[in-house]
Parts: C-alpha cells; structure tokens; sequence
C-alpha cells in the first residue's frame, strides 16, 4: 500500500486559456517579478551588497542590522552585518560564507524581484547553476579595490567563469556592481580601467554590450545603491545608481502558452497554512500549474496532484512560467521525486532522454576534448555522468556553419556539435534518463553545462534527443 498522505485535493476550477485571459487582464497593473542572481569572486562583496540593497528599500529594519550585528561581533566579523541578512543558515554564519542556494524577494519603483544568492566558493559552483538557471538577469559584483578586481579576474579569480556560466545558461542582462570604490577614493581612472578590462571580455562571452551596465558602488557605505552622497563620484558619474539600474532592466517574455515545465530543485516535508505534507519548489520554466492538476514527474512514471500552491508565501490558485513556486503534492511517494525531476502535464511530458546531439561553446579546458571524454552533465539541478561520444563538427563561432566535420578534438574557444551519452544505464530508458528538450522546442529546458574535475569545461543547448 502507498504511503501517501490522503487529504483533499481541491478540483480544477477552471481551465488555463481562461487563467491566460485573466493574467493578461492583470498585467497592466502589476509590477512585473524578475529573478535576479547575484555572483562574483569570493569576498568581492555579494552579501554585503544585496543585504544593503534589501535594507536601504526598507526590507529590514535597523532592527534586525543592530541584531545581526551584536551576533557577528560575537564571532568576530563585525563588517559582515549587512551580509548577515542574507546568510541565513546557522553553518554559514559560523563559517562567514554564502552556502546555500537563498532567496528573498524586494521591490523597486517598477519591478519586484526574486533574489536568488548564488555562492561564491569554487566548490559551490553547481548550487550557482542551479541559480543562474533560474535567473532573468545577474549583478557581477567585483572587488574595486587594489589588486582586488586583479585577484578576482586573472588566474583562479571566478569573476571569468561566473560570467560565462550566467551568459550560457540563458541570462542576457548584465549589471556589473563594481564594489568598494571607497577604498580608492571613489577614482574613477579605477572604475574606467575595471570596465575597459571587463568589457571586451563580457562581450566575447556573448552580452550585448547594450545590455551590460557598469555601476560605481560601495556595499559598506551603500553609496550609489539609492543615492550618492560622496562628491568625488558626483563629480564624475553620471549614469544611474545600482536600484535605478534594477529598475530599468528589461522584462523577459514569459513561455506561457507552452507545455508546463517545472524542474524541481528541493524536495521537502512543507508546512504551510493550509498545507502539509510532500512539497517541492523549482522554477516554472514555461506554461501554468494550477491547484487540483494531475502531475507527472519524470524520470519515472508517477504522477500525483497539485494540492496547493505557494508564490512568496502565499497560497494562490495558479502560478505562472516565471515564478519560484512550491507545489504540495498528494498521490506520490517521495521518493518518486528528486533534486533534477521535471514536473509536466500527464499528457505533454518531457522527452527523457539518455543520448542527444548539443551545440556547444568550448571554454578553456585543461585538455582538450576528444570522442570519449567523460563529464558531468548539468541541466537545471540534476547533475549526471556522461560522456561525448562523438565529435561529429566543427562549427563557425558566429554563423553556426559547419567548417569542418569529424575534428579529432575540440579545443579552446571552439563550437562543435557533438553526440552525449549518459553513462549509467542506457537501456533504462525513462527512469533513469535525463527529462531535457530541443532548445528549438524550449529555451529553459535545453540548455545543457559539461563540467570536468571541478572545471565548466563547456556550455550548449541542445539539437535533438536521441534515445
Ligand atoms: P561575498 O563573499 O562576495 O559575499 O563578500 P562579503 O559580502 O562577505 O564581503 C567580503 C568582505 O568585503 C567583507 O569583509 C566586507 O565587509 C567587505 N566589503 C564588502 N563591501 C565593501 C565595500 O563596499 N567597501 C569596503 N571597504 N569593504 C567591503
């Protein structure tokens, strides 16, 4: 017998072209949510920086400042008390950096945003991914001060491979916070030669220029977050402060007459005022979930039904492509679910696969990648042991053409198309694949990482599922 907790499940109250009449009714008067991930070297100030931000839009109060303060004097890192606000968990306080994957949520004038942290320790990077999937657009905060952009940039610094994981898991938008300018006198000699470092770079990894932005800032007196108050930067920037610059970042297009997509990317036991039990929460990738819809959740063949739905801590009837969702679910059994499992309608469910054709960007691996190069596979949470089988061409950078088929390797700064075989099991079929789709088919659900000994080896999307 399922052990399945049996409590009612409210019946689908009307149907999703009506839900879809009804957003766009809505629309008009609300203020659009964007997902927002925060990343940079370690130390270059994230914390600081969104705790700040968070406290100057009224988010906390002095209170709880004056409170994280006294608890992170007690463990001697009194500077840390705007970061306290964010670095919720008891571990990470102890330890003094960002583990966990935390969201928390503000708004401006004309948007609300769902701040996803993203962690800044090399051994965190799969948590980023996971983030920056999630994300409509990233604030690269590197360190201004000397030598403290150099550490972050050149060598081991991971404000290169943050940047190239954010741009080839889909974020177009770009806000580069460059910190700690208070350090150097607010000199704005610094602040050019920063961008002037960044900016080939940024676009070589693909940004538009056009939509990267470049904010003098300092995280510890929060000067040019809201306002500017030091006349040094006065007297030589003229273009917005941090907020306005959040302010003004482009709505994304919401996928939401699309199959429903949500990759699940916590499991839990959730409690809620009117729910409990089974819940999971993940980002709705495209289309609409609503209360009382059955569910399938691949790998595997299980469904169950949606007994409530939670956005910011509200229940709510419906939630949309875009939202950070937690969905209660009866009639499945927890371990049906895992970090990595796509939630979608019965009826229209996501091609697991176990083999597929990619196109990918090669970064700069230790070695080069030849046919039978072993990796992980990232897509959204899930994290699995593949391997490139086969190098089937190499293709032109910017047009896409193929210049030459069958390479005997692919190196660095090279695109090819090449064919990925999961490891385990191939012939296991829908319980053991990987659920992933055609980026021509949907955006979110074909972007694909390859990671190697610790190092983001590539990035791509994905042509066609195979098997
Ligand atoms: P994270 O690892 O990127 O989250 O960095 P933190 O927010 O923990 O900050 C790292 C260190 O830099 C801490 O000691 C902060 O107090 C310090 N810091 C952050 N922002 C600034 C700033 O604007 N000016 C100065 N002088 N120090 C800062």
């Amino acid at each position: 017998r399922k052990q399945v907790e049996e409590q009612a499940v409210p019946a689908v109250s009307i149907t999703k072209a009506k839900i879809l009449e009804e957003v766009k009714a809505k629309e008009a008067d609300q203020k659009p949510v964007l997902s927002l991930v925060v990343v940079g070297h370690v130390d270059a100030g994230k914390s600081t920086l969104m705790g700040r931000v968070l406290h100057e839009l009224g988010e906390t109060s002095d209170k709880e400042i004056f409170n994280y303060q006294r608890q992170s004097e007690k463990i001697g890192k009194g500077s840390f008390a705007y970061a306290w606000t964010f670095d919720a968990m008891e571990e990470e306080r102890e330890r003094g950096v960002t583990i966990d994957v935390a969201i928390d949520s503000f708004e401006t004038t004309r948007r609300r945003f769902t701040l996803i942290d993203a962690p800044g320790h090399r051994d965190f990077i799969p948590n980023m991914i996971s983030g920056a999937a999630q994300a409509d657009a990233a604030v690269l905060v590197v360190d201004g001060s000397n030598g403290g952009f150099e550490k972050g940039f050149e060598g081991g610094g991971q404000t290169r491979e943050h940047a190239v994981l954010v741009r080839s898991l889909g974020v177009q938008q770009l806000i580069v916070a460059v910190n700690k300018l208070d350090t150097v006198g607010w000199s704005q000699k610094r602040f050019e030669a920063i961008r002037e470092s960044l900016q080939p770079f940024l676009t070589q990894t693909g940004f538009n220029p056009a939509k990267v932005a470049y904010v003098p800032v300092s995280a510890m007196s929060g000067e040019n977050l809201t306002r500017r108050t030091s006349e040094v930067l006065e007297s030589w920037f003229e273009g917005r402060s941090l907020v306005e610059e959040l302010d003004s970042l482009d709505v994304p297009q919401r996928a939401l007459e699309a199959p429903l997509r949500i990759p699940v990317s916590n499991v839990f036991k959730g409690q809620s005022a009117t729910a409990s039990g089974l819940a999971i929460s993940g980002r709705i990738e495209s289309g609409i979930v609503q209360v009382g819809e059955k569910l399938a959740a691949l790998p595997g063949d299980e469904t169950g039904v949606v007994r409530a739905l939670e956005v910011e801590g509200e229940l709510v009837p419906y939630a949309l492509a875009g939202s950070n969702v937690t969905v209660y679910l009866s009639a499945i059994e927890a371990n049906q679910l895992s970090v990595g499992s796509v939630l979608c309608p019965p009826s229209q469910p996501v091609p697991v696969a176990s083999s597929f054709l990619a196109q990918i960007i090669v970064f700069e691996p230790q070695y080069p990648i030849t046919a039978g190069y072993a990796v992980e596979l990232f897509h959204h949470s899930r994290d699995i042991p593949a391997t490139i089988v086969a190098l089937e061409a190499l293709l032109d950078k910017t047009t896409g053409q193929v210049t030459r088929s069958n390479p005997r390797m692919l190196t660095k700064n090279t695109s090819a198309r090449i064919r990925v075989q999961l490891r385990q099991a191939a012939s296991a079929g829908r319980t053991s694949g990987i659920p992933l789709e055609p980026f021509s088919v949907n955006k979110s659900m074909g972007r694909v990482l390859f990671r190697r000994g610790g190092e983001t080896v590539a990035a791509g999307i994905v042509l066609e599922v195979l098997q």
